[in-house]
């Protein structure tokens, strides 16, 4: 294969700007909000919760800041156990450490990659007295939403739903982050649309999100001076990151189009291989499609090892691994990325429970088996076809 490195570097998934972005910037500056408090807070908040449907928004620094607050808001004790998705980023599930509570790991399934709902249920029989679940959806695609919602129904459980990377994904028709009794989306630099940095929470009720901006702005009471009777933190979205996040609104349809496309582009020019791309079911999800990613079919999976910092891998005729092809796009100035490590396998969560379908004897483990297989390709929105076309090549000739 003839091919050269590409002379720019294609991203996983980069910030898109539109020019919209600045000029609610430079009203920011113009009119000198440019600290924690305007007009763009309100806005972003409004828009941000009538895009999924939810009554309030609060505009946070970051989608942790969010999930930490959600934590808070759930009243999560020391001690007190929270089934959290197994395969997802780290800052899921963080915030439940945050207030000394401790995370049930529950594993995944195949349809979507998300918590598994029979291995919900098996954590229930374990750990009937549990009150909050924590659910990611994974790369965009929805988790099985009803069959959560109606296992957390039956135990008097809440849901909490992290949307940091699937904002603009439905289930049957409802946006993801709407779900939930408290749910969260990230703004994060690679998320589908950015802030620069920034998450926004979203709740059912005024008390709550009133809560929620009280402790993100150091907890001070209604009184002339500094006066305190919580625990507060320094949470609180600037309004000039805040007019970057409005601008981004006007542009996020376009990014979910151009995302769905890359998805598209890979399926077809990928259906050859021996992989699949990350599933969702079809009439019931639509996901938003933030990072397209395969799973390598086990009889394609040539030898491979992978310790605690680095992988190694045997390249055999016909077979190809995630690190090799990684290590291959790298060459050629292309960015892709393993799946999430699951938690269960991390070496700060190694104590932690981990429920699978059976139950809590490992005899399965899909989250492991999906990050031995997987791999997230680059779905940043300004790469061209042609690029994606070449990048497509290349992976075909890692399984050559
Ligand atoms: C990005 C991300 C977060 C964290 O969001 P930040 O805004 O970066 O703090 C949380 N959960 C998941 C699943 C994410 O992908």
């Amino acid at each position: 294969m003839t091919v050269k490195p590409f002379e720019k570097k294609i991203w996983l998934s980069s910030p898109t700007m539109h020019g919209d972005e600045q000029k609610f910037v430079k009203e920011a500056f113009d009119t000198n909000w440019v600290s924690t408090v305007g007009p763009h807070l309100a806005e972003l908040e409004k828009t941000a919760a009538s895009y999924v449907d939810m009554p309030y928004g609060v505009a946070l620094a970051s989608g942790t800041a969010a999930l930490h607050l959600a934590v808070k808001l759930a009243g999560i004790k020391p001690g007190e156990n929270v089934f959290c998705s197994d395969m997802t980023f780290s800052a899921t599930v963080n915030p439940v450490s945050y207030e000394k509570g401790k995370q049930i790991f529950i594993d995944s399934e195949y349809d979507t990659w998300n918590m598994d709902p029979t291995a919900l249920e098996q954590a229930f029989k374990l750990y009937p007295d549990t009150r909050v679940v924590m659910l990611a959806h994974l790369y965009g695609t929805p988790a099985k939403l009803d069959e959560i919602l109606s296992i957390c129904k039956k135990h008097k459980a809440i849901l909490i739903e992290d949307a940091a990377e699937s904002l603009g994904a439905t289930y049957k028709g409802k946006q993801t982050g709407s779900f939930g009794t408290y749910n969260i989306i990230s703004y994060n630099g690679n998320k589908i649309i950015t802030c620069s940095g920034g998450g926004m929470l979203f709740t059912h009720d005024e008390e709550s999100a009133n809560k929620a901006r009280k402790w993100a702005t150091q907890a001070r009471e209604n009184a002339p001076w500094y006066q305190h009777e919580e625990l507060g933190y320094n949470y609180r979205m600037s309004n000039i990151l805040a007019g970057i996040g409005r601008g981004q609104y006007l542009h996020l349809e376009e990014h979910l189009a151009q995302k769905r496309s890359i998805y598209e582009r890979y399926q077809k020019g990928l259906k050859d291989l021996p992989l699949t791309m990350n599933p969702y079911i079809k009439g019931q999800m639509e996901p938003n499609f933030w990072l397209s990613s395969i799973l390598i079919k086990p009889e394609a999976i040539c030898q491979q090892v992978r310790g605690e910092k680095e992988g190694r891998y045997v390249k055999e005729k016909g077979k190809s691994c995630p690190t090799h092809i990684m290590e291959t796009l790298a060459k050629y100035n292309v960015e892709s990325r393993p799946i999430w490590k699951p938690m269960h396998l991390q070496p700060i969560y190694l104590n932690n429970p981990f429920v699978t379908k059976e139950g809590e004897n490992k005899t399965t483990d899909v989250g492991a088996d999906i990050f031995n297989r997987g791999l997230c390709l680059p779905s940043d929105n300004k790469m061209t076809p042609e690029q994606q076309d070449t990048i497509i090549e290349i992976i075909k000739e890692c399984f050559k």
